[in-house]
């Protein structure tokens, strides 16, 4: 489960409109991916999708429901954050449970969601550190694994490498469409850069002002951009 449906959903911030009322299908176990340059609109779009924001029009379905009202904790979609907002006081262990202490499930469930987690993520052996004696890699993962434990029907991911250097950004990425490949649980991936887009991407949204250009895979839009933009954009040779 994973199907994620915007039906002429649109944000505005005041006055002003930041996404006109766009539609937009997401498959369950799809890697999608919204690219655009910055202040294009997808972090605001992802957050309406995580229900961090309020839509200002329109329907959000999350597998055949309405999901428009419903608040972000009940949305079964986990957020992964940049790895800078672990607890730098708590261990990894307490990191990862943090959501399930949340969610008051007992202690064992817990530990199990936690072991299952770290094994995924090859953080076993250091469950007992506290986040300030990780590598920037294994504290994106913690990231990520506080995201796993709550067995979400899809993750949605915000630019989450860009604190990363480029040599660690290159290996997170592999490793992140790697777990696309384990788990098949939809992933919805911001980024503003076109080789992360390209190289990641099962489906890839190209935004312009709120508006999408296009959407297809990699290789349509390499093939057959829509328009200069996506073009550009995309580095295809139209
Ligand atoms: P991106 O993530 O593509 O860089 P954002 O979604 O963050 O873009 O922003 C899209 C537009 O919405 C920008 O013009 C930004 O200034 C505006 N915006 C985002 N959040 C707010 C907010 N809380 N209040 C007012 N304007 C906002
Ligand atoms: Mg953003």
């Amino acid at each position: 489960m994973g199907r994620i449906v915007l039906e002429k959903v649109s944000k505005s911030f005041g006055d002003v409109e930041v996404i006109p009322p766009l539609d937009l299908e997401i498959n369950d176990g799809e890697f999608v991916v919204f690219v655009g340059p910055s202040g294009c609109g997808k972090s605001t779009l992802l957050r309406l999708i995580a229900g961090l924001e309020d839509v200002s029009g329109g329907r959000i379905l999350i597998d055949d429901q309405d999901a428009t009202a419903v608040p972000p904790a009940k949305r079964g979609l986990a957020m992964v954050f940049q790895s800078y907002a672990l607890y730098p006081h708590m261990t990894v262990r307490k990191n990862i449970a943090f959501p399930l202490r949340m969610a008051g499930l007992d202690k064992a469930e817990q530990d199990r969601r936690v072991e299952q987690a770290a094994e995924v993520l090859n953080l076993t052996d250091y469950l007992d550190r506290r986040p300030g004696q990780l590598s920037g890699g294994q504290r994106q993962r913690v990231a990520i694994g506080r995201a796993i434990v709550r067995e979400p029907a899809a993750f949605l991911f915000d630019e989450p490498l860009s604190n990363l250097d480029a040599a660690l950004r290159v290996g997170m990425r592999l490793e992140i469409s790697e777990l696309h490949n384990r788990l098949g649980t939809t992933m919805i991936y911001v980024t503003h850069d076109q080789v992360e887009a390209m190289t990641m991407a099962d489906k890839i949204v190209v935004l312009q002002a709120g508006v999408i250009e296009q959407v297809g895979s990699p290789l349509e839009l390499y093939r057959a951009p829509r328009n200069k933009f996506v073009a550009g954009f995309i580095g295809s040779p139209k």
